[in-house]
């Protein structure tokens, strides 16, 4: 039989880490033939059927590899393995995150509070209790007895099955990014060397603890030798399941090393396992302060995903003295503090009120309906993969369920779920859903969705292949109950079921007679059932552009502009080879989904989007250009997405579509975007820039609070930036002008609606004026840069000259209310 050789080139940034190397070895599991992989850089070689063996052979960025498949079904192995090895083996992207992100806020410059920069490997704010978390060096349990080998087999196969267990349960009820962790735990747990270096040790150790303590010392070993920091971090892993094995045989052990936290708490550690940040109480947890600089740890992964700010990099041994103390961990701008001063208080008692006032307006947006400015209809709805994501999404604000993706229940697991599981499941959405629309798509698996018990199909192009509805006939019985599973649903609420890669109208001819047929069944069974609408994806371009030949047959559609992209410009969506070809701004693209949406309007069907392409900001105003039903995206940005929508005007937005439409290339419709105005044309004067009474303390506090107010307004989203800008120019020449005022200006692009704003002082700050009297009275021009330059000068002199008369300050300072201070500045500024 012959040999296959496949050689490879590690694109991966983190080089061969431990997610990739899983995702590699389900591959190669996937045949009985064996593979060997060798690092040309090392001559390391390794069984590709081991995680831990993959990831001894320390394959770094660009190493180059030869992998030998041998033995029955070799040539099937090699076909897969090179296919995944070109195009889906791919990095999650860690490294978004993690900058040096320093920044002493302004106001802060004169604090006396202890402040201990740090690395943000998650931003944010939170305060706490400081709580150390303090592993004592791993050391064997004491008073163990020898152990007879046969009790050694049954103690560790025992806890091998409870962890395997334990890890699996909280796999199933984990977010995207915490399953993908948990996964590769469970591979490292079942790895064919991890089991065979613990047998080994086993035979020359007095006790399991003893075999389990050496296999966690020997990975040590291996993996701190490891040019990669990367994969010298995968020996926190590594350890975390060799102490949970630990914890679950010798449970007295254990005990020590679990936290109780029973307030509000930071947590200070050198570093955290996964297994012991999932452990603390995540009520009372609210931030992490980490020793070592492990950005791209699974512990600090896990936190980002429970949105908490980390920091790390925290050396200071007087942080370590500190525990018990109240510590404040800002990790927005990279740095924690203790010990906090009247100003520090103040900062963020300031501050927590701006981002109260911004939650509360994002609640407001997210519970209302999605809305443009001009008053044209947009349903925001959500993406879901697993029924508890709904409660969530509706939580957050979604109109209706806009894709779930059912294979998702059908991955990483050993059978298929069966008829109730999924009947539960889609119930519990539907239940959730209490009325609101709901589009559930059947099973979507191959292509990049391969599941481990359907018989591996040697694809050359599996994009191209057996996915989605052509799948259906070879696994009808597995369609035919997850139709059941639906109707049997389809009682707890209005369902509508969408059809996955449907080419022609036959498919949805024959998955009507199979509904109708299961339809029967359930009938005859007297189970209680209820119809559901039909409707399919649209995502390949042929069927786009035939929706009239579907309109008979379908109540609905949806774009699945993520395939739709791939095909219409023949680039595979997950290979970073191409990655640049894959243009969302193609204007083809938009030809082409102009007219889907026209043909789907012409013959009275319901049409939404549900692919990646909806949570681009930068494309909202084209998607609402389009006249789209629906739009279904990522539950957290449902409120954003709802805030920016409320900003634009529809009419304009189908004006710039037109536009882009005509354009030659992605970049010409990029700059059309970039200068294109969509947004409904805002006055600069509005009530809201007016601050009637504020009560600000000095200048940097004004500067801030009144940046602040444009940000929540919306006519900045750069607050920071903003705020550097103007003292820029604060810092060059004072912008008292005397008689109590000061005229802050800035032209910039971070303003995106220019401003008039005011801010009357309860209490009058220092401004550096010229007349050295401090400042009561302060007027804010911030105009936006594409603005003309005669604008600005001509409202500037005008304010000037208006200034100088002592009736015109009085009015200002007395004008009763935001409204009668606006229309004072339009008539007096002639605006
Ligand atoms: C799409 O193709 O846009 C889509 C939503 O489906 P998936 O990403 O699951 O293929
Ligand atoms: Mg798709």
């Amino acid at each position: 039989m012959p040999n296959y050789k496949i050689e490879y080139r590690c694109l991966l940034p983190h080089g061969l880490h431990a997610r990739p190397a899983t995702q590699l070895e389900a591959v190669c599991q996937r045949f009985s033939a064996s593979i060997e992989w060798c690092n040309r850089r090392n001559g390391r070689c390794a069984n590709a059927k081991s995680v831990l063996a993959l990831l001894s052979t320390d394959t770094l960025h660009h190493d180059v590899c030869d992998i030998v498949v041998s033995g029955h079904d070799a040539q099937c192995a090699a076909h897969s393995l090179r296919h995944f090895l070109r195009y889906e083996l791919n990095e999650q992207d860690d490294s978004a995150v993690g900058q040096n992100s320093f920044v002493m806020p302004r106001n802060l410059r004169t604090s006396h509070s202890l402040i201990f920069p740090g690395l943000a490997a998650n931003t944010g704010f939170a305060r706490g209790q400081l709580v150390l978390f303090d592993v004592p060096e791993p050391s064997l349990p004491v008073d163990l007895a020898v152990e007879e080998a046969n009790e050694q087999q049954r103690l560790l196969q025992s806890a091998l099955a409870q962890l395997q267990q334990q890890l699996t349960a909280q796999h199933r009820q984990a977010s995207a990014q915490t399953a993908q962790i948990l996964r590769a735990h469970l591979s490292l747990l079942s790895d064919i060397t991890f089991q065979q270096k613990l047998s080994a040790l086993l035979s020359d150790s007095p006790t399991l603890a003893h075999a389990i303590m050496q296999l966690q010392r020997d990975y040590q070993t291996q993996f701190m030798a490891s040019d990669s920091p990367y994969l010298q971090e995968r020996e926190l892993d590594l350890r975390d399941l060799c102490q949970q094995l630990l914890a679950l045989i010798y449970p007295t052990w254990a005990k020590a090393k679990t936290l109780q936290l029973h307030t509000a708490s930071v947590v200070l550690a050198d570093e955290l396992t996964p297994s012991q940040f999932l452990s603390l109480d995540r009520q009372h947890l609210q931030a992490l302060l980490l020793t070592h600089a492990a950005r791209t740890s699974h512990t600090v992964i896990l936190a980002r995903a429970a949105g908490m700010p980390v920091l790390t990099g925290m050396y200071d041994s007087r942080l370590t003295q500190a525990a018990g103390q109240m510590v404040w961990v800002d990790a927005n701008a990279g740095f924690c503090l203790l010990q906090p001063d009247a100003i520090a208080e103040r900062y963020y008692a300031l501050d927590e009120q701006i981002k109260q006032k911004r939650l509360q307006q994002l609640q407001i947006c997210s519970q209302a309906p999605g809305v443009s400015a001009d008053g044209q209809r947009l349903e925001i709805a959500a993406n879901i993969a697993s029924a508890p994501d709904a409660l969530l999404a509706f939580q957050s604000g979604a109109e209706g369920i806009g894709l779930f993706r059912t294979e998702m229940l059908f991955m990483d697991r050993e059978q298929p779920p069966d008829e109730e599981e999924q009947f539960q499941a889609y119930a519990a959405v539907l239940t959730a859903a209490a009325g609101k629309p709901v589009i559930i798509r059947t099973f979507d698996i191959g292509g990049d969705k391969p599941v481990a018990y359907l018989p591996a199909i040697a694809e050359t192009n599996p994009y191209l292949g057996l996915r989605g509805i052509r799948l259906y006939p070879y696994q009808e019985t597995l369609f035919r109950t997850q139709l059941r599973a639906l109707l049997r649903a389809a009682v707890h609420g209005p369902l509508k079921v969408m059809l996955p890669m449907v080419l022609q109208p036959e498919e949805v001819i024959w998955a009507r007679q199979l509904i109708a047929e299961e339809q029967a069944v359930l009938q005859t069974a007297d189970i209680p059932h209820a119809q559901f609408s039909l409707g399919i994806m649209l995502e390949i371009p042929a069927a786009a552009l035939q929706i009239s030949a579907f309109c008979p047959l379908v109540d609905f559609f949806s774009i699945g502009s993520n395939d739709l992209t791939q095909y219409l410009l023949a680039v595979d969506r997950n290979n970073p080879q191409v990655a640049r070809y894959y243009q969302s701004a193609h204007p083809a693209l938009w030809i082409l989904l102009q007219q889907m949406v026209l043909q789907a309007q012409q013959h009275g069907r319901w049409i939404g989007l549900c692919g990646e392409l909806a949570s681009d900001r930068r494309f909202l105003p084209l998607l609402l250009g389009l006249g789209l039903d629906e739009l279904s995206l990522a539950t957290p940005q449902i409120a954003e997405t709802k805030a920016l929508l409320s900003q634009l005007n529809a009419g304009q937005c189908r004006e710039l579509l037109t536009k882009i439409c005509e354009c030659a290339n992605s970049e010409q419709v990029l700059a059309s975007l970039n200068t294109g105005s969509v947004a409904e044309v805002r006055s600069m004067l509005s009530e809201e820039c007016m601050t009637l009474q504020a009560d600000w303390r000095n200048k940097a506090e004004v500067l801030k609070g009144m940046v602040d107010t444009l940000w929540l307004a919306g006519r900045t989203q750069q607050a920071l930036q903003l705020e550097e800008t103007l003292w820029q120019r604060e810092e060059a020449y004072s912008t008292g002008l005397g008689h109590g005022i000061a005229i802050p200006h800035a032209k910039t692009d971070v303003i995106e609606h220019s401003a008039i704003s005011i801010a009357r002082l309860t209490h009058p700050v220092d401004w550096g004026s010229l007349d050295g009297q401090p400042v009561d009275l302060v007027i804010m021009l911030t105009l936006n840069a594409q603005q003309g330059a005669d604008e600005h000068l001509r409202i500037f002199s005008r304010l000037a000259r208006r200034m100088m008369y002592d009736e015109f300050r009085q009015q200002l300072r007395q004008a009763p209310t935001a409204a009668a201070l606006c229309a004072l500045l339009q008539q007096e500024l002639e605006m």
